[in-house]
């Protein structure tokens, strides 16, 4: 399959919870309402990291049960009806509810999905009511999103038309651009998943060909596999090769005529290669580690070291899905360390030794290595960052190149100091 070499390893973890994705899915549909089922600790998460990172109104919330005596789990359920009942009073707007699940052992005894279901037949299709869990137990951050799609898919209409389907949050922008040149192929219909209003689901059937603009979609692409829908083989639409092999995937399942193929493709390809130079000879021979976090790391990987001459020390990613990521590691250069899952400790341990001119990791780890003078990068900033498609090939590349610029620019302002 690969020239990849495919290690794993168990131990503490230092990641985020699947909560974290409502940050970047209640942007997507502002529609929908994310009522997290949990703890004070849930509430906190969820408001610092969507307060610090963006400026919105909620659409999200948490109904706080772990200081409940629960040796009645009616108390808990009438407890729950209660904060949507109100929620639902105050918000009319609400079309879709999802009630996300957490770690606290008072959440867990509760099963969501039986509630999911008393509030859909209670609310009779004023809202939708689903669920799923961002539990820090099961998930990793970007895992919420997939669940997310996951309990979505069984409200999808069923369609038998051939018709181009993006799978995956992608910001607006981008979105529009990467339809625009579908349909510039000829491709008929393109629709997205998830859509920018929750109830304008797109539909999905045999004739469904699912482009994945995600990776970390393992559960959501299951279901809609079992929709009747041809998941494309393809690599990520990261950097400028990614993005060209994901959109030539999608124009052979189309049958789009060569000649128009190359020549929408190829002047873009030209002005992003112009555009990536620069950034390209800032990171090239540098020394990458990636930590395992957002599933996007094996995708990353490959741009940083194929079109920008960064050395791989070791790639990290939370789970490994061979399927989902085939052609991304046969694009690996040979030998390349993959490390699926995480032994925080040892982690460390291996890039204090290796000394890496960057370390891809988690807000939590950022901190520690920085003071060590190790650079880094918080892997977060991938999936708030519009950076999917030919186009954006040199800002992906300027993410990383900015913080050794940086380190670069305090090192010489310490020596005129020294
Ligand atoms: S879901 Fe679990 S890990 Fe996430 S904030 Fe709540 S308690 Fe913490």
């Amino acid at each position: 399959m690969s020239g990849a070499t495919l290690l794993k390893e168990t131990g503490p973890r230092e990641v985020f919870c699947g909560l974290t994705s409502i940050v970047w899915l209640h942007r997507r549909m502002p529609d929908a309402f994310f009522l997290v089922v949990g703890s004070r600790t849930c509430a906190h998460l969820i408001q610092s990291a969507a307060g610090v990172m963006i400026f919105a109104e909620p659409r999200f919330g948490t109904a706080i049960l772990e200081e409940r005596d629960l040796a009645g789990l009616a108390d808990a359920h009438d407890e729950l009806d209660r904060v949507v009942n109100d929620l639902l009073t105050r918000r009319p707007e609400i079309k879709t509810l999802f009630l996300v699940g957490s770690c606290p052992s008072e959440v867990i005894k509760l099963d969501l999905a039986r509630v999911a279901e008393r509030l859909n037949v209670q609310l009779n299709g004023r809202v939708r009511v689903v669920n799923y869990s961002g539990s820090g137990i099961e998930t990793t951050f970007t895992q919420g999103e997939d669940g997310a799609l996951k309990a979505l898919v069984p409200l999808m209409p069923n369609v038998a038309e051939k018709q181009l389907l993006l799978v995956g949050t992608l910001a607006n922008s981008v979105e529009d651009r990467l339809v625009t040149l579908f349909k510039r192929l000829g491709i008929p219909k393109v629709a997205s998943f998830p859509p920018r209003q929750s109830v304008d689901l797109p539909s999905v059937g045999p004739g469904t060909k699912v482009l994945l603009t995600q990776p970390y979609l393992s559960e959501t692409t299951r279901e809609l596999k079992n929709k009747g829908a041809e998941i494309l083989k393809a690599p990520y639409p990261l950097g400028i090769e990614g993005s060209t092999l994901w959109m030539k995937a999608a124009a052979k399942s189309f049958k789009v005529n060569e000649s128009l193929l190359n020549q929408t493709l190829e002047p873009l390809i030209l002005r992003a290669h112009k555009a990536l130079e620069p950034f390209k000879e800032k990171l090239s021979g540098k020394r990458i580690f990636l930590l395992p976090e957002s599933q996007l790391e094996i995708p990353l990987a490959r741009f940083l070291s194929r079109e920008c001459g960064m050395e791989l020390l070791e790639v990290g990613t939370p789970y490994l899905n061979r399927e989902l990521m085939e052609t991304e590691l046969q694009l690996l250069p040979k030998n390349t360390r993959i490390m699926e899952g995480q032994h925080v400790d040892n982690q460390l341990d291996r890039v204090r030794e290796q000394k890496p001119d960057l370390v891809v990791c988690g807000m939590g780890l950022a901190n520690p290595l920085e003071a060590e003078d190790i650079s880094t990068k918080w892997s977060i900033e991938m999936v708030f960052s519009p950076i999917h498609g030919i186009d954006q090939a040199a800002d992906l590349a300027e993410l990383f190149s900015r913080p050794l610029h940086r380190n670069q620019l305090l090192k010489k302002n310490h020596l005129a100091h020294v």
